[in-house]
């Protein structure tokens, strides 16, 4: 099939990522010729919701800023926490971080995925350096001598530089033979959103439970969204129960500390894994977001890595000449590809060391808890981590 237009990047993937990198990019360069393909269609005010809640950190909100996209998030849809409680069923450990103690008005905001992804879209149409091919899927991708052309439903476009940000599932990475190894943590996550009888404070809550964590993230009007991962068969009882018994299981995983719960919406359930990509880039083809990595959502980092890559990749693209240049794709690789790691294996050592509740891990893990908390140096990094910096 003959090319029909050649661009200097292609994007495959208008999610939050995607979308963020196509602005980004084209704000930064605005002479560019760039393209974003979406398989499915603009995300649409009337689809409301899709119920997860990014707890989004500097690097990601500046980002959005830079892009003319945080200040359009309402206040329904961007909430600032300041105060983070961590806790833990089986010992008596407590960690709390608050932003006054690092001299901040916030650790983050909590912005709806959705609403965000919304926004994000409808500003790739106001710009005009961007070409936007949404319910359109790559078939193909070819290599043609020094540049990839990618096969769409009925077209063929080519580019210098292919940038992955299709998710998880990547069609882009599999047809590149990129290879990423997937870990299942035989749980799942259930969202939902509710609302308390107590004031949530401003604060993140997070309860290390005997079968994995439940986050309760603060939102405007008192209400909360919870992201509570729990083995199969106990996501599956927490599915099938009626919303009273869920509410009160809720309210009892909580130990009462927001009162009564009410549930403002339907659960929805998540399989949980992780992957990484072993290798972040090819000749003209770089991975980005959950293309590339992809990990569990405990400490909500998730988005906040994707944004990074993309702050990255758009810094190191602009002081590139050639976009396919090996040397640029290989410094993107080793800006990103530790951190993602570290925060991949962080998150795996917290999930392993709340799972094991032999009693004398219990005691140490909750003595390391309030040993942290005193300490400054560590608790520090720790907040440094959950605040995405
Ligand atoms: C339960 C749960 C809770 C989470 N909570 C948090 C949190 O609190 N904080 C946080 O930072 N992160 C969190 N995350 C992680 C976060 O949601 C993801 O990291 C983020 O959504 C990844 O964005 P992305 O744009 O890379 O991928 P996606 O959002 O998956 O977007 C990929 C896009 O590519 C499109 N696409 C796919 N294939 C093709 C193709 N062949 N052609 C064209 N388009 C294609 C898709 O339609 C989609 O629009 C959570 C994850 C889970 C599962």
């Amino acid at each position: 099939m003959a090319v029909s237009q050649v661009f200097d990047a292609v994007i495959v993937g208008a999610g939050a990522i995607g979308a963020a990198c196509a602005l980004k990019l084209a704000h930064t360069q605005p002479k560019a010729k760039i393209a974003i393909v979406e398989r499915g269609s603009m995300l649409d005010a009337e689809l409301g919701e899709n119920l997860r809640v990014w707890a989004l950190g500097e690097v990601a909100t500046q980002l959005l800023s830079d892009v003319g996209v945080f200040q359009q998030l309402d206040a329904a849809a961007c909430f600032p926490y300041s105060r983070m409680v961590v806790w833990d069923e089986n010992s008596e450990g407590e960690l709390s971080f608050s932003a006054q103690e690092f001299d901040r008005d916030a650790l983050g905001h909590m912005v709806d995925a959705s609403f965000c992804t919304q926004i994000l879209q409808q500003q790739l149409s106001c710009t005009s350096n961007i070409t936007s091919f949404f319910s359109t899927q790559v078939d193909a991708m070819e290599q043609h001598k020094g540049s990839r052309r990618l096969i769409l439903d009925n077209d063929a476009i080519a580019t210098k530089l292919v940038i992955a940000a299709d998710g998880a599932q990547s069609s882009i990475r599999k047809m590149a033979k990129v290879f990423a190894p997937t870990k299942s943590y035989e749980q799942r996550g259930i969202v939902a959103k509710i609302r308390s009888e107590q004031a949530h404070k401003d604060t993140a809550w997070q309860r290390f439970l005997a079968t994995g964590p439940l986050a309760v993230l603060p939102l405007a009007d008192n209400y909360s969204s919870i992201v509570w991962s729990a083995s199969e068969l106990e996501a599956s009882e927490l599915m099938a129960c009626d919303q009273t018994q869920f509410e009160s299981r809720l309210q009892g995983a909580l130990e009462n500390r927001l009162g009564g719960i009410e549930l403002m919406s339907e659960r929805f359930a998540f399989p949980l894994t992780s992957r990484q990509a072993e290798t972040y880039y090819q000749p003209g083809l770089v991975l980005i977001g959950d293309a590339a990595h992809s990990i569990h959502p405990l400490a909500g980092q998730g988005a906040n890595l994707g944004f990074k890559d993309v702050a990255a990749l758009v810094e190191i693209l602009s002081h590139s000449k050639d976009w396919r240049d090996p040397a640029a794709l290989a410094k993107y690789q080793r800006l990103r590809r530790p951190d993602n790691l570290q925060t991949d294996f962080l998150m795996t050592s917290l999930h392993l060391a709340y799972l094991n509740n032999s009693p004398w891990w219990s005691l140490a893990r909750g003595r390391g808890m309030n040993w942290l908390t005193q300490n400054a140096t560590i608790k520090d990094w720790l907040a440094r981590q959950g605040m995405g910096l």
